[in-house]
């Protein structure tokens, strides 16, 4: 079980039955659980669709694309099954928050994905959870057979004309899987590699069928945006950009946790004022705002708006909000280095670019490091990192690229350093600590 944090600041709205015993149906009941399905059940469709797309719910998953658009590109006729596909193979390091959903509310994940269900028209849903959250199975396994022994799930639902099934599925611990066509390929018993699209999931998708895939935050945000309506979450952020954000704030911190926080915060007083600060006082380095593969922001470039538009304005991304803080104790190029590691381990090896890409990567930093660099490497790590950009069947290239070409752009001295022979000079020092720990 994780800890729960808190702040007066957050705005509980996907967390707000977070340690109130939700995974209980009655409890869940009394907190305004299924309040929101039965309200979808007397809406039609398009109207769900327009107050999803009208709340400005975005996908917490990392792409940022607006969940009620998304939606809309499920054809009305189709002459195969339509399905809806919650995806909670969290995996991007730094970001835990999709587990305390499952943890602490598995009801909310069942009526997002009925709602959605509602809205296209689909019968069946799957709830597809990380392989490495086992334990969260048994919760979620739970959840849906009580749904079903009080007649929310299966045919009829609260005594309506509808039927609905759901299903959970377990990974089997590939972050590429995240990717959603390769979830897709992966739910259906292949090897968990992505499809190239066009056809996209919402027109071609699980068996062939019109698919809705959705991160596990974005639908659990759903029953909210139902009951409260769409101008209410919008309101609670910037334009275009409405609701609130699980935000995972972990490394060099004081109060490392998962808080909920209005779309916009400003990242300064995320870490210091919600995050406590720099823990033991010491200085920033770097931070990285959206999961492991954005680009990272330098002390200088912290005081922004966490939404979507707001951090590409600065060159980086909101990605799945898991804000890593890397203190002045941090060396940068150890820093690319375990980045590197985990892409080039996760990469599914079908596209030469991230496959050779990651590979020359990693062993180019692991010798850096070991102070066997070369003037020319930084150039050629930097070279490589461009070349991979945009030529990759799935993002997994673009997201080993992206952190690595930040850092070297902002850190080019600390690779300097390393040069000549010298050992890390952070590990010469004594200065070094052992980086935070990445989920
Ligand atoms: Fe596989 Fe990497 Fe290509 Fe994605 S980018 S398809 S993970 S080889």
């Amino acid at each position: 079980m994780a800890d729960l944090v808190s702040h007066p600041d957050e705005v509980r709205v996907v967390s707000k039955r977070f340690g109130k015993g939700a995974t209980n149906i009655d409890r869940y009941l009394e907190l305004d659980g299924y309040k929101a399905v039965q309200k979808a059940l007397g809406m039609q469709p398009d109207a769900i669709v327009n107050e999803v797309k009208n709340s400005g719910l975005r996908g917490r998953g990392g792409a940022g694309f607006n969940t009620g658009m998304k939606w809309s590109f499920v054809p009305k006729q189709s002459p195969k099954p339509k399905y809806v596909l919650c995806n909670g193979d969290e995996s991007e390091p730094g970001t835990c928050k999709d587990r305390l959903i499952f943890e602490h509310d598995p009801h909310a994940m069942i009526e997002g994905v009925i709602i959605a269900g509602l809205a296209v028209g689909a019968t069946t849903g799957y709830i597809y959870i990380r392989g490495e959250y086992r334990y969260l199975l048994e919760i979620m396994q739970k959840a849906i057979a009580d749904a079903y022994s009080r007649g929310y799930l299966g045919k009829n639902i609260f005594g309506s004309d509808r039927h609905f099934d759901i299903y959970w599925h377990g990974g089997a611990g590939a972050y590429e899987v995240g990717e959603e066509s390769a979830l897709m390929e992966s739910l259906e018993g292949k090897r968990g590699i992505p499809r190239i699209r066009p056809p996209f999931p919402a027109v071609v998708g699980l068996w062939g069928g019109p698919t809705v895939i959705n991160n596990a935050e974005t639908l659990a945000s759903v029953p909210h945006i139902i009951l409260g309506g769409a101008d209410w979450y919008a309101n609670l952020g910037p334009p275009k950009n409405g609701g609130t954000r699980l935000f995972c704030l972990s490394g060099h911190l004081e109060h490392p946790g998962v808080y909920e926080l209005p779309m916009g915060y400003n990242l300064k007083r995320m870490i210091y004022e919600v995050g406590g600060g720099i823990l033991n006082g010491r200085k920033l380095k770097a931070v990285v705002p959206g999961g492991s593969s954005t680009p990272i922001l330098s002390p200088e470039e912290i005081d922004v708006a966490m939404d979507f538009d707001s951090l590409t304005k600065v060159g980086s991304m909101l990605g799945s909000g898991g804000v890593v803080v890397l203190d002045e104790t941090t060396c940068m190029v150890k820093f690319a280095l375990r980045i590197m590691k985990f892409y080039q381990h996760e990469s599914c090896g079908w596209c030469i670019p991230c496959r050779e890409g990651t590979d020359w990567l990693k062993k180019t930093l692991t010798r850096f490091h070991a102070g066997g660099g070369l003037k020319k490497d930084i150039d050629n790590i930097q070279y490589l990192s461009e070349n991979m950009l945009g030529r990759t069947f799935c993002p997994l290239g673009d997201a080993a690229a992206m952190p690595t070409i930040s850092i070297v752009k902002k850190f080019r001295k600390e690779f300097e350093e390393h040069l000549d022979g010298r050992p890390c000079p952070f590990e010469k020092q004594g200065k070094i600590e052992e980086l935070p720990v990445m989920v």
